[in-house]
């Protein structure tokens, strides 16, 4: 694979916040930090921050990480448009035509988790490993997942925060998706504990019982994940998953007895290795999208189709 060399710019839209970075090949140099308002206040903030660095030098490649859902689809006529979302003034709103229009340069676009999955391939945890799987638990729950080093897009792209669990038999928590109640987002996403606990999560003791059900629901996702995508590593971030790393080591143990010795290879430490905190934090958004500007560079370099 081509090391990418270059002036970079990345953008990630978040549900609270969106960030533009400026890269230097791998490297964060400049980023401009604003608060998600609508997409047409938002959008075009950062298109002009895009255009105030392009000034200065032109871009070697544009990588664009969104919050979804997201079209991916490059024949298709809304490709780079936010789909049907509760969002108020996001519902179909043309995110890549706005932030690419005139810059001229390679641009890739994704879901942030998609992005951020591949930032810990890169640099991060993943190194070394083509079938990851990335999740963000904190104000919702997503995740990205890459096969072979891509991400994977599918119909439309993976939505793991919608997968439906076995429940512990004894707890009655409804759950919080406005769609399924009881989802895995519904059960242990940041709004989910707080209404679990009747309080902030960071606010109640590593130790106490009630996050017995929360330990339980994430082995339930994991053993899924396992089974599904086989793959050679599950990263956790976000808000939840790296404030609540203590979960980790019990969630890992429920695993093992899910997995009931099928795979008699994933002993604890394996298990332990496969399953790790991610490591670019609060960083993996705008790495996510340096990474997708890489991955346009490489393809126009390489003259690919982009993937789909
Ligand atoms: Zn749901």
């Amino acid at each position: 694979m081509h090391k990418a060399h270059g002036r970079f710019a990345g953008i990630e839209l978040g549900g609270t916040k969106s960030i533009a970075v400026l890269g230097k090949d791998s490297s964060i140099v400049d980023r401009f930090v604003l608060p998600t308002t609508t997409a047409i206040e938002t959008l075009g903030l950062l298109n002009q921050q895009l255009r105030f660095w392009q000034a200065e030098g032109t871009f070697a490649g544009l990588g664009i990480a969104s919050f979804g859902p997201l079209r991916l689809d490059p024949v298709a006529a809304d490709f780079g448009r936010i789909l049907a979302t509760p969002k108020p003034g996001w519902a179909d709103a043309c995110v890549l035509a706005t932030l690419a229009n005139d810059l001229r340069c390679p641009t890739e676009i994704d879901t942030d988790v998609n992005a951020a999955a591949l930032a810990e391939y890169h640099w991060g945890h993943a190194q070394g490993c083509s079938s990851v799987v990335y999740l963000t638990i904190g104000t919702g729950l997503g995740g990205g997942i890459l096969v072979e080093g891509r991400p994977l897009h599918g119909r439309l792209h993976p939505e793991i925060g919608h997968i439906l669990t076995r429940r512990a038999a004894t707890d009655a928590f409804p759950g919080v998706c406005r769609f399924h109640g009881d989802c895995i987002e519904g059960l242990i996403s940041g709004p989910a504990l707080e209404r679990r606990f009747g309080k902030s999560p960071a606010d109640l003791s590593v130790d106490a019982p009630q996050w017995e059900f929360v330990t339980h629901d994430l082995a339930q996702l994991l053993a899924i994940l396992i089974h599904s995508v086989s793959p050679q590593r599950i990263l956790i971030g976000g808000g939840v998953g790296i404030g609540a790393a203590h979960l980790l080591p019990q969630a890992i143990l429920k695993v093992r007895s899910l997995l009931g010795n099928y795979y008699p290879q994933l002993d604890l430490p394996q298990l332990s290795l496969m399953i790790q905190t991610a490591a670019l934090a609060q960083d993996a958004g705008p790495m996510g999208a340096i990474a997708l500007a890489h991955d346009a560079w490489r393809r126009t370099n390489s003259g690919q189709a982009r993937s789909r």
